[in-house]
């Protein structure tokens, strides 16, 4: 640390990326990326766009904005784009939660959440997942907080319902409630449509998972147009040319392509379902995941050790050393080729340590 840093960051832990290494061909499942690249018409009205790199962005994201408005049936003002859905996390805890209004969330969660509250000194609650990694919806019914909730869950793969979310949505007329639906293609149900009824529901969206475009970093955030216009003050109190002119480019192409996108959730959920049956018989414990990763534990093998051998074999999954977890890992469901790369890595792990 120099000795010019804020004294209001010095306790800070930053968040903790997943690896994204250099050296080896790793068969890559840690860091929840889609095995298929991004869609036609992605790739092609990105690099047009590239063409004009010399002009700044759009700030209003106008075409983008136009696109996933028709495909996500809301109205223009009702959608902000982000770099990445991190961004719009950030802007959702910097514009609704401070001193009076602390945040909430599990504390089996995405790992974001505690850094956000952190940086931008919001006193937060973290609420304990059931022994089998559920929420208990009530615990957030009339809590008088904000909530933040990832649905499915991270990194347990686990949905509430629709129902469940609306309770803790109407039990909590004076706080938002954002919902964080970054892997809601693979299974689970968007609560999009109750914006429309609820002005205290924000719902987040990533291209990154379903939508091949992790790279280009581009996320949204869906609520009525008064929380909207709240997340613009804190865009353009940032940084208004978030998404660059690539990305965005990018993004209408994804939105375009929604048939493509649709195909590959559906094969992504079937090679889920095969590689859960093959661990099933492996003896691994699993969670309901309805996201593009698995959660399993061994009830005779160090999660750790597990992981420390599929990386040296190779293979890099998702261990997360805290107390909680870390007997599980989280695995992304890759291409069916891949996940046949790593299970037979799996049976040579499992022959060692058994
Ligand atoms: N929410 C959850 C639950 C996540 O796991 C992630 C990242 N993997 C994000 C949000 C952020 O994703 P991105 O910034 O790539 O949109």
């Amino acid at each position: 640390m120099s000795r010019f840093f804020s004294a209001k960051y010095a306790n800070l832990t930053p968040y903790t990326p997943g690896e994204q290494p250099k050296d080896t061909q790793y068969v890559k499942l840690n860091t929840n990326e889609s095995p298929f690249p991004p869609s036609p018409n992605a790739i092609r009205m990105a690099a047009e766009a590239a063409a004009n790199l010399q002009l700044y962005s759009d700030p209003e994201c106008r075409d983008l904005v136009k696109k996933a408005a028709e495909v996500f049936q809301v109205a223009e003002d009702e959608i902000l784009f982000t770099n990445g859905s991190d961004e719009i996390l950030n802007f959702a805890f910097m514009a609704f939660c401070d001193e009076s209004h602390p945040v909430v969330f599990p504390d089996i969660s995405y790992g974001f959440y505690k850094v956000f509250a952190a940086l931008n000194g919001i006193p937060y609650e973290e609420i304990p997942l059931r022994e089998d990694f559920t929420i208990d919806p009530k615990d957030y019914c009339g809590i008088g907080k904000t909530v933040v909730i990832a649905n499915p869950n991270a990194p347990t793969g686990i949905v509430l319902s629709t129902e469940e979310i609306e309770e803790i949505v109407k039990s909590n007329p004076d706080n938002v409630v954002i919902i964080d639906e970054a892997y809601v293609d693979f299974g689970g149900e968007s609560v999009i449509p109750l914006i429309h009824k609820y002005d205290n529901l924000l719902v987040t969206g990533t291209f990154s998972k379903c939508r091949s475009l992790a790279g280009g970093r581009l996320g949204f955030g869906i609520g009525c147009k008064e929380l909207i216009g709240d997340l613009n003050t804190i865009k353009y109190s940032t940084n208004p040319y978030n998404i660059n002119r690539m990305t965005m480019a990018a993004g209408v192409g994804t939105l375009m392509d929604e048939d493509y996108i649709r195909k590959n959730c559906q094969t992504i959920m079937q090679v889920r379902q095969w590689t859960v049956q093959q661990l099933k018989a492996l003896g691994f414990v699993l969670t309901d995941s309805k996201a593009n990763f698995i959660f399993a534990m061994h009830p005779q093998a160090d999660g750790k050790e597990i992981y420390l051998r599929m990386k040296k074999k190779g293979v890099l999954i998702r261990h997360f050393d805290t107390p909680r977890l870390r007997r599980h890992n989280r695995i992304t469901v890759g291409s069916k080729q891949q996940m046949e790369v790593f299970l037979e890595k799996l049976n040579e792990v499992l022959e060692e340590l058994l």
